[in-house]
């Protein structure tokens, strides 16, 4: 049996990769599906921090007011925290063509950049399957089928098959999961655990964004919108294990009346390591609750594989520590939609966009997942904390140049 495309592109995930992607193609005149799993507004595992250098981009998927409007201030400082230290030194600008404005990065929280980029690409005619989960996609010829499910109340699952020639996965990489584009489950003592937690009335610079390292592990925080804090980090599994084993046993041997929480090993953990963090929290509230997520899964994966394109984290990841994941998920969906919108339709089409997309993806993001894998490698080594702590307290600047190697400087190609 013949089918015919319902869509021109099926987009799976809704995050900021996916988003940008579809807008973009929808605004070019393309039929675009796009499926999100999850019921938005919701919050997410992330920093939320943004660099400036995607504010042109913001612009051009015409949400750059909005985001204005709402973000928290304008990071200026770069800092460090860690054990007693706290250290700082200026965040390098980012102007961009004549325009002096706009030259620092800001936070906004994951609920309202995610729906505000989703409602855009609503607007722009995209089609959204919302909650819908991709389960399954199918070659048939030059056509793809992709399987999506949603949860119907009582009436358990309803499932619609969408039709289109381009497959693109945008579902992250953090979970695993059916499709061919989705990572393998894997569990090992290394792997590294996110967690994140809003917080009302803390005391941290507004224009402050320091950088956490402890034992086992490394996070950060920032002010958000709303004056909420942003306060998030990545942890290896087994010190996890360990922290929560000693809390449960306490100084007394087990203590069978309570359970200790992952987020509250986190926690206590984050506040007793850091001085920093307990001083900036002290008074604080925490706003809902702390998530989790994970393991995260850095590196650099492909582009184009098996006729389904990939963007955001699906693509690569670097690891958090530098705060570039949005930047990266915003761009390389940005990327994609500008070698795709004009390419001649058909296999052979997809496959020079295949090529010319990974080029590009590789020359605009590997060198800042080089960059944070060696300064994640160093803050979890043996004694990093320490290493990193004597390092920039005699060399503040380092937090400079790591902000600027890290790419929160480097323009956005095609944006002058
Ligand atoms: C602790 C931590 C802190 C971080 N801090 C920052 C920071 O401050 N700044 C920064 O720039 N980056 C940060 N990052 C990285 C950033 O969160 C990610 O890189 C970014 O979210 C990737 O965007 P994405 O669109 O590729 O995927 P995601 O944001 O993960 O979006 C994927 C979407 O797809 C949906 N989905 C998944 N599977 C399916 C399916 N089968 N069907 C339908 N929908 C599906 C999901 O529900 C989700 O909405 C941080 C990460 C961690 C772990």
């Amino acid at each position: 049996m013949t089918r015919f495309s319902t869509h021109d592109a099926i987009v799976i995930g809704a995050g900021p990769a996916g988003s940008s992607l579809a807008l973009t193609l929808a605004r070019c005149g393309w039929a675009v599906a796009i499926l999100e799993k999850s019921v938005f507004p919701r919050r997410k595992v992330c920093g939320e921090y943004i660099s400036a250098s995607n504010v042109v981009l913001l612009d051009r998927l015409e949400i750059g007011d909005a985001w204005r409007a709402t973000a928290g201030p304008e990071i200026r400082r770069v800092g460090f925290f860690s054990g007693e230290a706290s250290v700082e030194a200026p965040m390098p600008h980012a102007a961009h063509g004549s325009s002096a404005k706009d030259g620092f990065g800001r936070a906004l929280g994951r609920d309202h950049l995610d729906f505000l980029l989703l409602q855009a690409a609503r607007s722009a005619g995209a089609e959204l399957f919302q909650p819908y989960r991709a389960v399954a996609i199918e070659r048939d010829g030059d056509i793809k089928s992709v399987r999506i499910e949603t949860r119907d109340g009582n009436a358990g699952d309803t499932t619609t098959t969408l039709h289109a020639p381009v497959i693109v996965a945008a579902h992250g990489s953090w979970e695993p999961g059916p499709l061919p584009s989705q990572l393998e489950k894997v569990s090992r003592p290394s792997d590294l655990l996110g967690f994140k937690a809003h917080f009302t009335g803390s005391s941290l610079a507004p224009d402050l964004m320091p950088l956490l390292t402890f034992p086992g592990g490394y996070g950060g925080m920032v002010l958000a919108d709303h004056g909420r804090l942003s306060v998030s980090c990545c942890i290896r599994h087994d010190m996890l294990a360990c922290l929560r084993d000693k809390h449960w046993r306490g100084r007394d041997g087990p203590r069978h009346d309570s359970h200790v929480s992952a987020a509250d090993a986190v926690s206590r953990h984050l506040t007793a390591s850091c001085r920093g963090v307990r001083d900036a929290l002290e008074g604080a509230h925490l706003e809902g609750l702390w998530l989790a997520a994970g393991p995260i899964r850095p590196g650099i994966r492909s582009g184009y594989k098996d006729d389904i394109f990939r963007v955001g984290n699906a693509a690569g990841e670097s690891h958090p520590i530098i705060a570039e994941g949005i930047s990266m998920a915003l761009q390389s969906g940005w990327l994609l939609a500008s070698e795709l919108k004009d390419a001649p339709r058909g296999k052979a089409g997809r496959e020079a966009v295949g090529r010319r997309y990974e080029t590009a993806w590789r020359g605009l993001f590997s060198t800042r997942i080089h960059v944070a894998g060696g300064i994640a490698r160093i803050a979890l080594g043996p004694g990093g904390p320490a290493l990193m702590r004597t390092a920039v307290r005699n060399v503040p600047q380092a937090l400079t140049w790591g902000a600027q190697l890290s790419g929160k400087t480097r323009r956005v190609p095609g944006f002058g």
